[in-house]
């Protein structure tokens, strides 16, 4: 229930699109009305303000994070997360949206029911609010448009085996149809990028030893999609229809040359990359501690700097948790009794909780901003699923989602104090730095011990879902960097 009384929130560091500066942000109906100096909005012309206020001194208000890459995992594995805990762990990490990825959950998204299955689910359990990608998977051609009248965001596809049954790979020639069809009907197609045939071919020796899963995991699996793919959008005609994809969490910097080319054909292609493969490195991964292991792998350091320069360059649209959990014990995890298998622990990083405060330690020591994380994580995301306008800043008209977020604040990761289902997180003992505050959902501020108030939300309609980076022009060969 929007609030209609106006209040305002001040700071002397808010996160504005065109960088951060001392301001009074006024909040009516859950969106954001006005933004004015500082300390302008208590003056004697706007009484009905008086008493409204919150003063944030020099806490940063930023935009609520968008996370379009969450595994919420329910119904079906809800052991290993929920719509309760993951949203609850969102708005306690400053997350104000997220997109719920359509497989691990049983049903999958991959048709209209097991979209409807998850809304219902979900109903009332939301303390941010929520949106929906739907499954391209072998044989659900026919499927796609219906999802799409319903208001998923896009698809996904996993160009290899995504580890569980109900959510089988596409073929090249079932790439292909998806491809086409989300083209006609102007849908974003989104990628997990490794190609089957490499991943076979790498040596496999299961163990405790982090070197032995990363050689199972090379960097020319990501590579080798990521062309198959190109080689699938131009068949299709991509670059005459205007096909939209995007490439999900990049760990290999190597992918990124491919991507630069494709998109100086015109193609539209986009990327992300996660805040495990920004700041974990191969290096430091302990022997046995599964709670690491994700596909594709986090890499070496050398890789991971080349990610972070990508970043800067812009060539990441997106910087997104891919949470991923299970529990203890498909970990494998030697403290809960288990084998510490690399090979056989479930893939995937918790962390839904802990991005922010993980990305801006580490941006923060290589001199980047506070403008630079919103952009990252609240704006660049808002844009690829279509939501800048509503989400992802503090602008006039926007829905009012807001963290207040001390930038200063350091804190130790304990596992099981996280709204997480389940007790696990690469991050755990770690110190970093940044500390969500409050978080605000379209101007209220969000409890987790209350009532949950997140709704779920729809693609919108209108003008494809974009990215700025993805060009709908072809430069000419003389335009490109010799
Ligand atoms: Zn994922």
């Amino acid at each position: 229930m929007p609030i209609s009384q106006p209040t305002v929130i001040r700071s002397r560091r808010v996160v504005l699109p065109d960088g951060e500066r001392p301001a009074d942000v006024l909040i009516r109906d859950g969106k954001i009305e006005q933004i004015a100096a500082h300390g302008s909005l208590l003056a004697g012309d706007r009484p009905d303000i008086e008493g409204g206020l919150t003063d944030l001194g020099e806490t940063a208000l930023l935009p609520g994070l968008v996370d379009t890459h969450v595994h919420v995992n329910e119904p079906g594995r809800t052991e290993w997360e929920g719509f309760a805990t993951a949203t609850r762990a969102a708005a306690a990490g400053g997350v104000t949206t997220i997109i719920d990825m359509p497989l691990n959950s049983i049903p999958p998204t991959t048709t209209v029911d097991g979209l409807a299955a998850k809304r219902k689910i979900a109903e009332g359990q939301a303390w941010v609010d929520l949106g929906f990608w739907g499954g391209a998977i072998p044989g659900n051609v026919a499927d796609l448009e219906p999802l799409h009248r319903e208001g998923v965001f896009g698809f996904k596809s996993f160009l290899a085996p995504s580890g569980v049954d109900e959510f089988p790979h596409v073929e090249p020639a079932d790439l292909e149809a998806a491809l086409a069809e989300q083209a006609r009907i102007g849908a974003l197609a989104i990628i997990h990028a490794e190609d089957p045939a490499v991943l076979e071919a790498a040596p496999q020796q299961p163990g405790v030893h982090y070197r032995d899963f990363l050689a199972s995991r090379p960097a020319d699996a990501e590579t080798a999609a990521v062309a198959r793919l190109l080689t699938a959008l131009y068949k299709t005609g991509a670059r005459r229809t205007g096909a939209r994809v995007h490439i999900l969490h990049v760990s290999s910097a190597a992918v990124l040359p491919l991507l630069r080319q494709a998109r100086a054909d015109g193609v539209r292609v986009t990327a992300e990359t996660c805040p495990h493969y920004l700041t974990l490195a191969a290096e430091q991964v302990p022997d046995g501690d599964t709670a690491f292991k994700c596909c594709p792998p986090i890499r070496d350091e050398s890789n991971r700097d080349a990610l972070w320069e990508a970043l800067a360059n812009g060539e990441f649209i997106a910087v997104v948790s891919d949470h991923s959990p299970s529990t203890p014990d498909l970990k494998l995890l030697p403290a809960y009794g288990g084998s510490g298998d690399f090979a056989a622990a479930w893939g995937g990083i918790a962390s839904l909780q802990l991005g922010l405060p993980a990305v801006w330690t580490e941006a923060r020591r290589r001199g980047h901003t506070l403008a630079d994380v919103v952009r990252w994580m609240s704006a660049g995301p808002a844009e690829l699923v279509g939501l800048t306008g509503t989400k992802g800043a503090i602008a006039v008209g926007c829905d009012a989602d807001l963290v207040a977020f001390d930038p200063d604040g350091e804190f130790a990761v304990h596992a099981a104090e996280l709204h997480h289902r389940n007790p696990v997180t690469p991050y755990a003992g770690r110190t970093l730095t940044g500390a969500v505050r409050t978080t605000w959902l379209r101007g209220r501020a969000v409890d987790t011990a209350a009532e949950p108030f997140g709704r779920q939300l729809t693609r919108p309609a209108g003008p494809r879902p974009g990215g700025s980076s993805a060009p709908t022009t072809r430069p000419t060969r003389s335009e490109e960097t010799p």
